[in-house]
């Protein structure tokens, strides 16, 4: 336990959990001419989201396992339906037909080279105490999107599975040939573990969790503390997200139930054919205890008790995985409140339903938030308010296994998203006391502003507290502390959550919020209710929390008289990220002209700062309000490039894209970047023009401001 943990676990018990707001609410809100009116709402809306109903729903909601497509989702589905109807919110249940996996038989041994059985697996899940565990309806470990298969070969240990670790094994004349790779869960998407490792010839994958990652290693496993126990598994998809998400069949088109079997394609497009499976290090110790060959280099030891080796010699691994390919029926819930003077200009905002088996921390605390959140906006509705803009509640479906309830949605209203003004997402509403939030460039000072208007359980506003979790984590990160004039940090968005279709295919600006802390159970059977009251929330007052900023996020965008992007921020950023790449490109020794593209990003900061001028003077008569909403909405859209990424076309815009050798971070301005580094000049080059257009699309979009 850090001591920031442990001083929120003591103020916790200080702090009755519905403390009334603070009153914190600014004078002045940029997007708003008069901010009087609209405080006197939001304070309205900050006085509804209850921290034991919260407690409640997530109750209700992690009372079964209800992974995607199972009877146990669909009722999940039903009782978000009901709320969301309670709340006076237009609601339907809309299926899709999806490809999705299930195990048949997942199996594992390993032998030594004498032929002894080292492990035969996987292990149960079990610790002594935990409710859930024993559960029949608990799913066997195992990765959405893996093959099928029967395979035996030696093991080669290959860290956490990074570009660079492969490199590394590849420098010392370690073949990977028909072996099976034995990989550390951490650092980079799990998908992008087997997608290198099936191009370097691998047979099969092994993911384990070690210990130094989240377990003992970081402090007291469950049911002691809140980190991996010895049998915990972090189940996962294997997909390959990075080429695109959503229903492997159908990318770009919705997989709705009269979709003919013809429209659909092969999915071999963003899955592996090789077999991976995921095991605990209770598995794979034993494995690499048998280990041998050279011992591992420099930060490829973890925290077994005794040294690891890079195989191949040593062990063997037979490995059975039989995965059920059934097209299977998901559910989202969407829920609509008309908005009275834009109703075609949507601001959604969504949170994943389905998980790998209870799910209380990843994602039902998020769906106890925003059912909370949705609470708020029913009582305001009540007392006859309207949003000026049409308000979506959305709870995903299928999210786990490649994002594909959002996608398949995004992609059937593609058309209509172009005139979205937001999309809020929360996935990981609720493990600890620290809130973070990534955002495109223009909404992280939006992000910011609105934490001051909510109060936050460890007293004064949910700024204050993650400004001072930021100061704290700089005095001891020290040489790597972000420059001193930079506010608290607001993240880039890469990818692993549903804000991905919204953003990165068609260009709708997106904020994703979480509040975090020590969190081991992750995609475990363990992430249960226990867990979590135990562990994250005792009160339910982050639950609370989470409600207000997330509800605030839709409703402050909703009611604004302009658009609070900040397109300043956003080309500064820009010009952040084209300095670095010429930086990279020259040290490479590239020959790359970045003038034009350097010229088009100024462009855009100048169109920027006229605009911001006229969005913070704000007045104006209506009509013309209309044009610069509109204005400031296309430009976003100017930076989606209709043809989409070299070798990945679903991923069409041209700052943000996940990377394809990390998966979940953010690769920025990534046709350009990728290209440097593929060592593909021609590529860079084609790619810089294509950014240069895009600026320069923006640029003249801003420009065009009334
Ligand atoms: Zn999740």
């Amino acid at each position: 336990m850090t001591l920031r943990t442990l001083s929120a676990f003591l103020v916790l018990f200080a702090l009755a959990p519905d403390a009334v707001p603070a009153q914190t609410a600014p004078a002045t809100v940029f997007g708003y001419t008069d901010f009087a009116a609209e405080s006197r709402i939001e304070s309205e809306f900050l006085t509804v989201p209850d921290a034991k109903l919260a407690g409640q729903h997530l109750k209700t909601l992690t009372a079964e396992p209800h992974m995607a497509a199972t009877p146990e989702d669909h009722k999940t589905a039903e009782y978000v339906a009901e709320k969301f109807r309670a709340a006076g919110l237009d609601t339907e249940i809309v299926p899709y037909r999806v490809l999705l996996n299930w195990p048949k038989a997942v199996r594992m041994e390993a032998f030594d080279a004498n032929g002894k059985l080292l492990i035969s697996g996987p292990t149960r899940e079990h610790v002594d105490g935990d409710p859930g565990q024993d559960d029949p309806r608990v799913v066997m470990p195992f990765n959405g999107s893996s093959g099928s298969g029967d395979v035996t070969g030696e093991v080669v240990y290959a860290n956490y599975g990074r570009l660079e670790d492969f490199d590394q094994l590849a420098a010392q004349h370690i073949d990977l040939h028909g072996k099976i790779v034995l990989v550390r869960y951490g650092i980079n998407f799990r998908g992008v573990k087997v997608y290198i490792a099936q191009q370097r010839g691998a047979a099969g994958v092994l993911i384990y969790s070690d210990p130094q990652d989240d377990g003992y290693y970081k402090g007291d496993p469950w049911p002691n503390g809140p980190w991996r126990p010895e049998t915990g598994v972090q189940r996962g998809s294997v997909q390959f997200l990075f080429k695109y998400p959503g229903d492997p069949e159908t990318p770009g088109v919705a997989s709705t139930l009269d979709l003919p079997d013809a429209a659909r394609v092969s999915p071999e497009g963003n899955q592996p054919h090789i077999i991976s499976i995921p095991i605990s290090y209770h598995d794979a110790s034993p494995i690499l205890l048998a280990l041998k060959g050279p011992g591992v280099p420099q930060g490829w030891q973890g925290a077994l008790p005794f040294r690891y080796h890079l195989g191949p010699e040593g062990v063997k691994v037979h490995l059975v995985s039989q995965q059920d390919y059934q097209r299977r029926i998901i559910w989202d819930v969407i829920g609509k409140v008309r908005g009275s003077e834009y109703p075609d200009d949507w601001v959604v905002a969504g949170n994943h339903r389905d998980a790998w088996v209870y799910g209380a921390v990843d994602p039902n605390s998020g769906t106890a938030a925003m059912l909370e959140s949705v609470h708020g906006i029913g009582v305001l509705l009540k007392q006859g308010w309207r949003p000026k803009r049409t308000i979506l509640f959305c709870s995903w479906d299928a999210e786990e296994e490649g994002l594909i309830g959002s996608t398949e949605w995004v992609e059937q209203h593609a058309e209509t998203l172009k005139r979205a003004v937001a999309y809020f997402n929360v996935d990981v509403g609720v493990a600890g006391p620290d809130f973070s939030a990534a955002a495109v460039p223009s909404l992280k000072q939006f992000i910011r502003d609105l934490t001051r208007s909510v109060s936050s359980p460890l007293g004064s506003t949910v700024y204050e507290q993650w400004k001072n979790g930021h100061l704290e984590a700089n005095e001891h990160r020290g040489s790597n502390a972000p420059p001193e004039n930079e506010d608290v940090h607001v993240g880039d968005l890469g990818s692993g959550s549903d804000f991905t279709p919204f953003l990165q295919h068609v260009g709708v600006p997106a904020t994703d919020i979480s509040s975090g802390g020590p969190y081991g159970v992750y995609h475990s059977t363990f992430d249960d209710y226990a867990w979590f009251t135990q562990n994250a929330d005792p009160h339910f007052a982050y639950l609370q929390e989470m409600a207000r900023v997330f509800g605030l996020e839709a409703l402050r965008m909703a009611d604004s008289d302009v658009l609070p992007y900040d397109y300043v921020t956003y080309a500064k950023a820009i010009q952040s990220y084209i300095g670095a790449a010429r930086r990279k490109a020259s040290d490479a020794g590239a020959g790359l002209d970045f003038a034009p593209v350097e010229l088009a990003a100024g462009r855009f900061a100048s169109a920027a700062q006229k605009a911001y001028v006229l969005q913070s003077s704000g007045k104006g008569d209506p009509a013309k309000l209309d044009k610069l909403n509109q204005t400031l909405r296309q430009t976003e859209t100017a930076l989606v490039n209709e043809a989409g990424l070299p070798n990945r076309p679903w991923y069409r815009h041209t700052i943000y894209a996940p990377g394809e050798f990390t998966g979940y971070a953010a690769v920025v301005i990534p046709g350009v970047n990728e290209a440097i580094d593929a060592k593909d000049t021609g590529r860079a080059a084609q790619q810089l023009s294509v950014l240069t257009q895009a600026l320069d699309r923006a640029a003249r979009t801003l420009d065009a401001t009334p």
